[in-house]
């Protein structure tokens, strides 16, 4: 069971299909691994889906509402499957289906590049709103301090990690805003696995990281 959850205004605009995709992307394999925001998805979603109907024929075209009820199904048949269906064989069971479907590989089939004990890999390379990465971080290892422009969404995928502010398990989120500067460090078990979604760029803090900033961008 997951404790650290999107908060309700980040779930609302994820059921009215109003975050930036990889945003939606996070929140949609956290909800794949989380009943309780599934459901609280749901009932958002049929909230909207109620004041849908309500609206007058003439404030919303047929094409519009189609499409929206469309996007709601797609949902819950893609959350029915994952909860029903097996993996196929083969596939990363570390996984859960919407990045799954995302990734479309394997996860050592992706470009990760090493750098230092953190390895990474860019996805969205397009979007220039949202810098958008799986993390891997070393067992036991410490991530370069760093400090955001905006706001960062670690969802944890297999592994764990602990910073100032908490200890996340898979399927916990962790948010981070321009005011914290924040360490995470992997547990000493195994290899920690996130999806980290940031909405500005991400800068090391700390003397090394001062030059490392120069060196790549982050
Ligand atoms: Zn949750």
């Amino acid at each position: 069971m997951t404790s650290h959850h999107p908060d309700e205004s980040l779930l609302q605009a994820y059921a009215i299909g109003n975050l930036g995709e990889p945003l939606a992307l996070l929140v949609a394999t956290h909800t794949a691994l989380c009943p309780l925001c599934r459901n609280a998805v749901r009932d958002l979603e049929s909230i909207a889906g109620t004041l849908l109907d309500d609206l007058s024929p003439t404030a919303l075209s047929e094409d519009s509402l189609s499409s929206v009820l469309a996007q709601l199904d797609g949902r819950e048949t893609a959350a029915a499957s994952e909860a029903s269906s097996p993996v196929a064989e083969g596939a990363d069971t570390i996984l859960p289906q919407p990045l799954r479907g995302y990734l479309g590989r394997r996860l050592s089939d992706l470009p990760w590049r090493q750098r230092g004990v953190v390895a990474d890999v860019a996805l969205f390379p397009d979007r220039k709103d949202f810098t958008t990465r799986l993390l891997r971080i070393r067992k036991g290892c410490r991530v370069p301090l760093h400090r955001h422009e905006g706001l960062e969404l670690t969802l944890v995928l297999s592994g764990a990690f602990s910073d100032s502010q908490g200890h996340y398990l898979r399927g916990d989120i962790a948010v981070a805003n321009s005011s914290v500067v924040h360490q995470p460090v992997a547990d000493d078990d195994e290899d920690c696995i996130c999806l980290a979604v940031t909405d500005a760029p991400v800068y090391l803090a700390g003397p090394i990281g001062r030059l490392l900033n120069f060196a790549f961008k982050y």
